[in-house]
């Protein structure tokens, strides 16, 4: 696994070591009910308490401590409204970095907010994502550094050190259940964990509504689909037509891949809470929900990667609202 593009596990043990101060690592927990459900342990990583409500923060937190002297002098710049965003703002922020997000016109003012209060400045150009990428485009020929959400080696490598905390905590783990979207998480996730662990079991979750993983994984090479709305909103957007690393190492890492519905997503957000006292967004919620829909095969423990928690509270009252406290919905 040396060719160039495949994140290694010396590049991710010296991401860890230079994310220790930004990050917080996240508490593992067994969870009585899902273990229960399956017959062998079943463990949370909990890392939708991490700074900023996301994993997103590792790799952003890597990225930005490997810049240079002057690219810092410069700053950096992102267009990510979500997870990404903030966590780049925050990684920017504690490494005295300046860090502009660019957004349209069109993104809520709460996530506006959401930048701003880790610290980024928010750039508000034109009606489109397109037009915001133009903005990007300038400020990165006037010399600022544009660091992406998934398809990076640095950020792949901060993503991985998640993977080297779950098999300190979690030794005898046989299956990682981890969110998929553009595969920065998973492709880190698994480079650490078969790394020191050959035989360990890697499954992607990922919602039926517009999997463009999953869907360029089917077709050999990366693709397109169209962006639907869906609870599981982290894991929307495409990989990149001209992707250079996480479409390679997701193919090579992964050993399966799942969709789930969005009635089974809802069931995962409303267990985690009624049973579990979680308050997570859809993303974070899939490993959940694919263990209740009965995909994940009991061989041995199971870990499942609880990726985020910056779910809009009104949505999740409503998906909390239509459950049952056992997770089931009301209408089954
Ligand atoms: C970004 C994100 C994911 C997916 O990560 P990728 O690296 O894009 O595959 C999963 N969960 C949450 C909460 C996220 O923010």
């Amino acid at each position: 696994m040396n060719d160039n593009s495949m994140v290694s596990l010396n590049e991710i043990e010296a991401a860890r070591a230079r994310v220790a101060d930004t990050i917080r690592v996240t508490p593992v927990n067994l969870s009585e009910s899902l273990s229960a459900r399956l017959g062998v342990p079943v463990h949370l990583k909990l890392e939708y308490l991490q700074r900023t409500g996301s994993f997103k923060l590792r790799g952003a937190a890597n990225a930005v401590s490997r810049l240079s002297e002057a690219e810092k002098a410069a700053g950096v710049v992102g267009v990510s409204t979500g997870n990404h965003g903030r966590g780049l703002a925050y990684a920017a922020s504690r490494a005295g970095v300046r860090c502009i997000i660019c957004m349209s016109e069109l993104v809520p003012q709460v996530k506006i907010d959401g930048i701003r209060a880790q610290g980024a400045e928010v750039r508000i150009v034109g009606r489109s994502q397109d037009e915001a990428q133009g903005e990007v485009d300038k400020l990165v020929a006037e010399g600022m550094t544009m660091i992406p959400p998934f398809d990076h080696r640095d950020v792949i490598a901060g993503q991985g050190t998640l993977g080297l905390e779950i098999l300190d905590a979690v030794p005898d783990a046989a299956t990682l259940v981890v969110p998929l979207s553009g595969g920065g998480l998973i492709a880190g996730v698994a480079a650490a964990a078969k790394a020191r662990k050959p035989e360990i079991r890697i499954v992607g979750v990922s919602m039926e509504r517009g999997a463009a993983m999953v869907a360029s994984l089917r077709a050999g090479h990366p693709v397109e689909v169209e962006e639907l709305p869906t609870l599981a909103d982290s894991l929307g957007g495409g990989i990149g037509l001209d992707n250079r690393f996480t479409f390679a190492m997701t193919q090579r890492l992964v050993d399966e891949t799942l969709l789930l519905s969005e009635d089974q997503i809802a069931a995962g957000i409303a267990h985690a809470y009624w049973q579990e006292r979680q308050i997570i967004e859809g993303s974070g919620a899939v490993g959940i929900a694919a263990v209740l829909a009965g995909s994940i095969a009991a061989d041995g423990p199971v870990v499942l990667i609880l990726s985020g928690g910056n779910v809009d509270m009104k949505q999740h009252f409503e998906v909390i609202g239509r459950a049952r406290p056992d997770g089931t919905s009301k209408e089954a």
